[in-house]
C-alpha cells in the first residue's frame, strides 16, 4: 500500500523489534527514503539505563562493519570498540598463550551492546517502545501498553524480533515453511571482572579463553576497564553448585587465576544473581511471505554464539537485502524471493559453523596438534594467499559467502592432506632406505595423488 495523503508517496516499512538488527534495518530503509516505524516490546532503549540483552558486549567483525559503513555508522561504532588481536588461552596452571586471529593488523572489536543499539536508533525513524506487535502477514497489530490496539498496514513488515519471533510464528501457520530449533546442553552466565587500580585486570586487547574441554569461560574487555566474563557450561554442572563456598571450590579447581581478579565476595554473590541462560540454534526457510513480510537477524537464524557471528550475520542480512533492493529496483515482489534464495544457504552454513566452533573453542584449542595446524595454516596462507585461506579468516575478515567459505574449507582440507602426504613421502625417501627399494622411481607427488 502506498501512502498518498499529503505530499508523501513514500513506501511504509514496519520493523518489528528494535534490537540490533531491527535498529540497523531501520537505518537502511530510512536512508532509502522510506517511512520507517520500529515497534519494540521493551522500554525505550535510547533512554533506558540498562538495556537488557543476551550479552553485555559482542565481537564485531568485518561483515558487521561493512553493514555499518553503508549507513555511515562504522567510524562512530569502531571508535567506541576495543580491538582484540588474538585469543589469549589461559591454561590451568595460569600460563597465557596468544593465538592471533589473522594476519598482523587484523582484529575483531569488543563493542557495548547497549551503546550500539542506542546509536543505531538515533536516526529519522519513528520508534514505539513498550509495544507488543502481533502480525498477520499483511498487517501488524500493535498492542499498546494501555491494552488498546491498532492495526497498522505497511508496504513491508520486517521481522527482527529475535530468536522467539512473533512474526515467524505466523510463518509456521502456513504450509511449506521449514523450521528447526536445537537447544544445546550448555547454558551461559555472565560475571564481571572489575578494574584493578583503575586499570584493566588483564591485557585488554585479547579475547581471553579458559578452555576446559567440556566447558569454558571467555572474557571480553569493556570501555570502563571491566571485563565481562561468560561461563559456558552444561546446565547440570551449573545446578550442582548451590552455595558460595562451592562456587569458590569450583573456580579454585578450574579457573584459579581469575579468583583474585573477580574477587571472592563478587563470585559468591554474582553466580546466583541470575540463572544460567539457554542457547538455541534456529534454522528456517523461506524468509519471506509474498511481497509483504520478511525475516532478518535472529528471527530468521538464531545461532549459538561460538563464532561471534550472530549479530554480524544479522547485520549482513540487512546489507544483502540492500544490495538486492538496488539490483531489483526496490520491487518487493522480486526482492523478497531473491533474498530468501541468496541468504538461506549462507545463514544455515554459519549456524552449522557456530556449532562446530562450540567444540573447537572449549576443547581443540587445548591440543598441541591443533595449535600446530593453525600455525601451518597461517604459513600456507602467507605462502599461497589465493589458494589457502584459514576458515576463521574467511568468516571473520572477509565477505566470502558463508556457504562458499565452508566449501572452500573442505577443498583446502584436501589440498592440505595432499601436501602432508607429499611431505611424508619425501621424509620417508630421506630416512628409510627400504622405502627407496619399494618405490624406486616414483615421486612423492605421484604417490600422494595415489593415496588421495
Ligand atoms: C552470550 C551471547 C554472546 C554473543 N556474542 C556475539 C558476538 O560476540 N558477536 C556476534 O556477532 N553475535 C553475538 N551474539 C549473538 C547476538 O546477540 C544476536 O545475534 C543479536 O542480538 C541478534 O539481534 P536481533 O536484533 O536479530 O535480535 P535481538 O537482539 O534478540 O532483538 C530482538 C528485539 O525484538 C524485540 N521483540 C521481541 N518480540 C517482539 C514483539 N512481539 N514485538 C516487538 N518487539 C519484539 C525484543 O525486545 C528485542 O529488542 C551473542 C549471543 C549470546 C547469547
Amino acid at each position: 500500500m502506498e501512502e498518498t495523503t499529503g505530499r508523501s508517496t513514500k513506501k511504509k516499512v514496519v520493523v518489528v523489534g528494535g534490537g540490533l538488527v531491527g535498529a540497523l534495518n531501520a537505518c537502511f530503509f530510512a536512508k532509502r527514503g522510506f517511512d520507517v516505524e520500529v515497534f519494540e516490546t521493551r522500554e525505550d532503549i535510547r533512554i533506558a539505563k540498562v538495556v537488557k540483552g543476551r550479552s553485555i558486549n559482542l565481537a564485531l567483525s568485518h561483515r558487521g562493519r561493512q553493514a555499518l559503513k553503508h549507513v555511515g555508522m562504522e567510524e562512530k561504532i569502531v571508535s567506541k570498540g576495543i580491538p582484540m588481536h588474538a585469543r589469549m588461552i589461559h591454561s590451568l596452571s595460569g600460563k597465557q598463550s596468544p593465538i592471533p586471529y589473522g594476519r598482523k593488523g587484523q582484529f575483531i572489536l569488543s563493542v557495548d551492546r547497549a551503546n550500539l543499539n542506542k546509536e543505531l536508533l538515533t536516526g529519522k525513524i519513528f520508534f514505539y517502545s513498550s509495544a507488543k506487535v502481533f502480525v498477520t502477514y499483511v498487517a501488524a497489530i500493535f498492542l499498546r501498553s494501555d491494552g488498546s490496539n491498532e492495526q497498522i498496514k505497511a508496504d513491508l513488515i520486517v521481522g527482527c524480533d529475535g530468536a522467539f519471533s512473533a512474526i515467524r510464528k505466523q510463518f509456521l501457520r502456513r504450509s511449506r515453511f521449514n523450521y528447526s530449533q536445537t537447544y544445546i546442553p550448555h547454558g551461559y552466565m555472565e560475571l564481571t571482572m572489575p578494574p584493578i587500580n583503575g586499570e584493566f585486570a588483564m591485557k585488554p586487547n585479547y579475547l581471553h579463553i579458559w578452555p576446559r574441554n567440556t566447558f569454558m569461560m571467555i572474557a571480553l574487555p569493556n570501555l570502563d576497564k571491566t571485563f565481562t566474563c561468560t561461563l559456558f557450561m552444561p546446565f547440570e554442572e551449573f545446578e550442582k553448585i548451590t552455595t558460595g563456598d562451592e562456587v569458590i571450590e569450583f573456580f579454585q579447581k578450574y579457573f584459579p587465576d581469575t579468583i583474585p581478579l573477580i574477587g571472592v565476595d563478587a563470585l559468591k554473590t554474582d553466580y546466583f544473581r541470575l540463572p544460567a541462560q539457554a542457547m538455541v540454534s534456529i534454522k528456517c526457510s523461506p524468509y519471506h511471505i509474498g511481497d509483504k513480510c520478511v525475516l532478518m537477524g535472529d528471527a530468521a537464524h538464531a545461532v549459538v554464539p561460538f563464532y561471534g557471528q550472530g549479530m554480524n550475520a544479522g547485520f549482513e542480512d540487512c546489507l544483502v537485502f540492500e544490495e538486492i533492493m538496488d539490483q531489483l529496483n526496490e520491487d518487493f515482489s522480486t526482492v523478497l524471493p531473491e533474498y530468501t534464495r541468496v541468504r538461506v544457504p549462507d545463514d544455515h552454513a554459519i549456524a552449522d559453523l557456530a556449532m562446530y566452533n562450540y567444540v573447537e573453542m572449549r576443547a581443540h584449542v587445548n591440543s598441541k596438534w591443533f595449535l600446530f595446524r593453525k600455525r601451518v595454516d597461517n604459513i600456507l596462507h602467507f605462502l599461497m594467499p589465493k589458494t589457502i585461506t584459514p576458515l576463521y579468516t574467511m568468516v571473520t575478515f572477509t565477505r566470502t559467502r558463508y556457504h562458499e567459505a565452508v566449501d572452500s574449507w573442505h577443498w583446502q582440507n584436501k589440498v592440505r592432506h595432499f601436501l602432508k602426504m607429499c611431505l611424508l613421502f619425501r621424509l620417508c625417501h630421506f630416512f628409510f632406505p627400504a622405502y627407496n627399494l619399494l618405490f624406486r622411481g616414483r615421486c612423492s607427488f605421484c604417490l600422494s595423488i595415489l593415496v588421495l
